[in-house]
Formats: C-alpha cells, sequence, structure tokens
C-alpha cells in the first residue's frame, strides 16, 4: 500500500447531510424502564468522530511505523502519511506559505505551547470570557504581562476595547489571544477586525479556533491572524490530536517545547563537559518524542472530509437547526438563553441556557437518565464569564437533587447543549420535547449527589 492509497481509502463522505459518525446507532437504557438511541447532544466538549476518519484511521492502521526514525517501508510510509497530514492541515486552515503546521495534544497544548515561545516581556492582551485554556496559559508564561478586558457587550465594544488598551500600551512585543466562537454562547467574535486592531498597534494575535474550527471555515491568511489553534476531539477526529499554526518566527526562536529526540538536529559533548544540542528550526523543534501519526491523520482526515462535504452546505444546515433549537427554547419562559451580544449576532451550534427554579445539575441528569439525551451542565472552564452571565457566585459541587434557585432566582449554574455535523434534526426535535415536559411536569425520577455527579437514586 502507498500513501496516496491510503489517502484514498474512505466511505463516501455523505454528501446528504448529516454526516456519518461513530455512536449514531447506540442504544442507552432509561432509568425509567426500555432505551432509546442516544442523542449526543455535547459537541462542543467532545465531537463524535466521523466515520470517515474512523475508516481513513482503519485503513492505515497495518501499515502504522515510526515516524522520522525508521528504514523501514512502513516508516517511511508513515513519515510520509504525517508530514502529509501537515500539508491537509496547513490547506484546510488557509495557511500563509511560510507558516509552520505543529501537531500538538490539544487546543490547551497548543496555547500552552504559544505562551512557552514569547519573546521575553511580551504583553498579553485576553477577554475574560475566554475558556480558561485561553485566559490561563499566558498567566504562567514567564516575564509575560497580562491585561484581562472586561466581557464586551457587543462586537463593536470588543475591537473598541482592545484599541484602547493596546493604543495605551508601552512598545514592546504583545500578543492578543481571542477565541472564535464561545464554548458557552455560541457566538461568533469579530475575528478579522480583531486582528485589524492588534496589527494596527503592533501586536500579534492567536485565535482559539477550537468552537470555530468545527463548526465554520477558519481562513488564517483571509482572518489575518498570526496563529490559530484547535483540538482534533472537537473536530470529529478523537485521537489525541491537537494544532498550532501560524507565524515560524517566534516559535523558532522560542526554547523548544520539549526537549528530547526528533526537535535535535545535533547533540555533541561539549569541551567543558557538558552537552552542545542544535535544535531544528521546523516545526520539529516543538514535537519532541515519538509524534502520534495516528492522530495527525485523523485530524488531516477531518479536515478533508469536512471540506469534501462542503463546509458551506454544513454551515447552511447547522444554523437551520439552531434557529429551530433557540426559537423552540424561546418559547418556554422558565428558559434564559445566556448571551454576550445581542440576539442576531452570529452563532455556532452552541447554547447555554438555565431554566428558572431548576438546578442545572439536576436538568440535565433528568434529560440523560430519562430521555437518553447527553448535554452539558455546569460553568464550562469559562468561570468569569458565566459569573457575568448568571450574575450570580458560581455552585459547589454539593447543590444536585432539590431546585435550588426559586422561580424568578439566579441559577448558580447552567445548562449547555452544542451539535454539529453528525446531529440529526430528530436530536433537536427530541431536546425540545424533553425540556418542555420536564419543565412542565418535573423529573419522573428522584436524584442525589455522588461525587458531585447528580445520579439517578435509586440508580
Ligand atoms: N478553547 C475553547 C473555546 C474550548 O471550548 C475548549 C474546550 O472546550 C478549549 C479551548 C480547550 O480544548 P481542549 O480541552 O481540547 O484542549
Amino acid at each position: 500500500m502507498t500513501v496516496s492509497e491510503v489517502s484514498a481509502v474512505s466511505t463516501d463522505p455523505g454528501l446528504c447531510t448529516p454526516l456519518a459518525v461513530l455512536g449514531r446507532d447506540v442504544r442507552v437504557p432509561l432509568v425509567t424502564g426500555g432505551e432509546v438511541t442516544y442523542a449526543a447532544l455535547d459537541y462542543a466538549a467532545s465531537a463524535p468522530a466521523l466515520q470517515r476518519v474512523w475508516d481513513d484511521v482503519a485503513a492505515y492502521a497495518p501499515y502504522y511505523g515510526s515516524v522520522h526514525r525508521g528504514a523501514g517501508y512502513l516508516s517511511q510510509l508513515s513519515t510520509d502519511l504525517f508530514e502529509q497530514s501537515r500539508a491537509a492541515v496547513a490547506d484546510f486552515l488557509g495557511c500563509r506559505p511560510d507558516d509552520q503546521v505543529i501537531f500538538t495534544r490539544s487546543t490547551t497544548d497548543s496555547l500552552n505551547l504559544l505562551a512557552a515561545a514569547l519573546p521575553a516581556g511580551t504583553r498579553v492582551f485576553v477577554f475574560e470570557t475566554e475558556h480558561h485554556a485561553s485566559l490561563l496559559p499566558w498567566q504562567r508564561a514567564d516575564g509575560a504581562e497580562v491585561t484581562c478586558l472586561s466581557a464586551p457587550r457587543t462586537p463593536e465594544q470588543a475591537v473598541a476595547a482592545l484599541d484602547v488598551a493596546l493604543h495605551g500600551a508601552p512598545k514592546g512585543p504583545k500578543l492578543v489571544c481571542v477565541t472564535g466562537a464561545s464554548n458557552v454562547t455560541g457566538e461568533v467574535w469579530p475575528v478579522r477586525e480583531l486582528a485589524a486592531a492588534a496589527h494596527r498597534h503592533g501586536a500579534r494575535i492567536v485565535l482559539d479556533a477550537a468552537q470555530l474550527a468545527p463548526h465554520h471555515p477558519v481562513d488564517v491568511a483571509a482572518l489575518d491572524v498570526d496563529w490559530v489553534a484547535f483540538s482534533g476531539h472537537k473536530l470529529y477526529a478523537p485521537f489525541g490530536s491537537g494544532v498550532l499554526a501560524g507565524r515560524a518566527d517566534w516559535l523558532r526562536e522560542a526554547e523548544p517545547y520539549l526537549a528530547g529526540g526528533g526537535a535535535t538536529r545535533t547533540v555533541t559533548r561539549a569541551g567543558d563537559g557538558g552537552l552542545d544540542v542544535e535544535w531544528h528550526t521546523t516545526a520539529a523543534r516543538h514535537e519532541a518524542g515519538s509524534p502520534n501519526v495516528i492522530g495527525a491523520y485523523a485530524v488531516a482526515s477531518a479536515c478533508r472530509a469536512l471540506t469534501e462535504a462542503g463546509f458551506d452546505r454544513l454551515v447552511a444546515r447547522e444554523q437551520a437547526l439552531l434557529t429551530r433549537l433557540r426559537d423552540g427554547l424561546a418559547d418556554i419562559p422558565e428558559v434564559r438563553l445566556l448571551s454576550l451580544f445581542s440576539g442576531d449576532a452570529p452563532r455556532v451550534g452552541v447554547l447555554s441556557f438555565t431554566v428558572a427554579g431548576w438546578n442545572s445539575s439536576h436538568f440535565a441528569a433528568a434529560l440523560s437518565a430519562e430521555y437518553g439525551i447527553g448535554v452539558r451542565d455546569g460553568l464550562f472552564c469559562a468561570h468569569p464569564l458565566l459569573r457575568t452571565l448568571l450574575g450570580a457566585p458560581s455552585a459547589g459541587p454539593g447543590e444536585c437533587g432539590a431546585p435550588d434557585a426559586a422561580p424568578g432566582e439566579p441559577s448558580l449554574n447552567a445548562l449547555r447543549v452544542s451539535f454539529g455535523a453528525g446531529t440529526p434534526e430528530e436530536h433537536i426535535t427530541r431536546f425540545l420535547a424533553a425540556t418542555r415536559t420536564l419543565v412542565r411536569d418535573g423529573a419522573a425520577w428522584s436524584y442525589r449527589n455522588e461525587n458531585g455527579r447528580c445520579v439517578p437514586s435509586p440508580r
């Protein structure tokens, strides 16, 4: 088998929508008896693997070999596949010719890598609305100074606030980190305008595309962002890989993220008895250790699958489902949708809300146990944003059980529904029907707190 044959192995990506994903027929038991097909509505946490990705990985698996460190046929094939995957990701992201694509473990890993690569004394600007993965790595960067901007209430306010903050910043290296689409509200941020503001003031910008890339084409050159980060497991490729792509200069000059084999060109004994190390200046500099070729190949496969399916068609379909979902929830007076920007702001298929009189953990547990619907509850690794949106302190882990917020009072945590290219419309219909019934009739079962999780009692 050759590399091109491996690349060609795939089932039909299925131009009919939704795209085929693993787990689409999984049946789960209901606490009230019987079983139903699982409705996965937590894509924002981890999306199911595309069938196409799974098939590509399965076709390659027998040919698996070491990358960049073997003379055998399979090692060479695997090395070629790994490098072709890099090129496929660069293509998917619309990278500039001299950008680097580094395979990491996840978005968190990518942003920590960039934080470790900042030139000394870099001033970093973030909004408090970020996911912790894009809020926190900069705090640990050696010598970096972090400015955390308050939550804007419109996209224009975001750009204006950044402009003011950068205008007042002293000379020296500066980095702006911004999310493309919120993992809480699904709102799309004005990335191009923020990039223009950053560049007007001589700053660089990194785009956290963990939630944007699975839902919307990302074009690095057109958006004019300096770096972009995303995770394979949110892009239908849950095989342990993420990506950091963008400008090579800071990365080339930084200390390697990990010290070890693969990142070095030569290692020699120094005259003083120590070691002289010459590090690579390519992406390999930050990819020490044996690369996760299956993870990289899976990401590339997902990129190809989304492109071939027609991303615009996927976006249109997702927007239709989102409108149904938002309209359906808007018809339930007890439901409060959480949003920062106004109702007509562009969004992806991620939506958070509270239900008056309900603890969100209780509601999510009932959706799962009584209806076979998987959503997420909590503060979604975006505590400052949730506190702003809820106007209340966050709840501790012990609040599961009976409704803890009286009708009309703010809930202490939230629910999130998220979906994507593999979601059938029926899942949205079922979710809306279950939500209406729960709000009207209450839960049919009782629930208790077990190690911080709300679980049916008895199970
Ligand atoms: N950024 C955003 C906007 C996210 O939603 C997430 C995860 O939910 C991350 C970063 C971190 O992604 P990962 O857990 O794959 O590192």
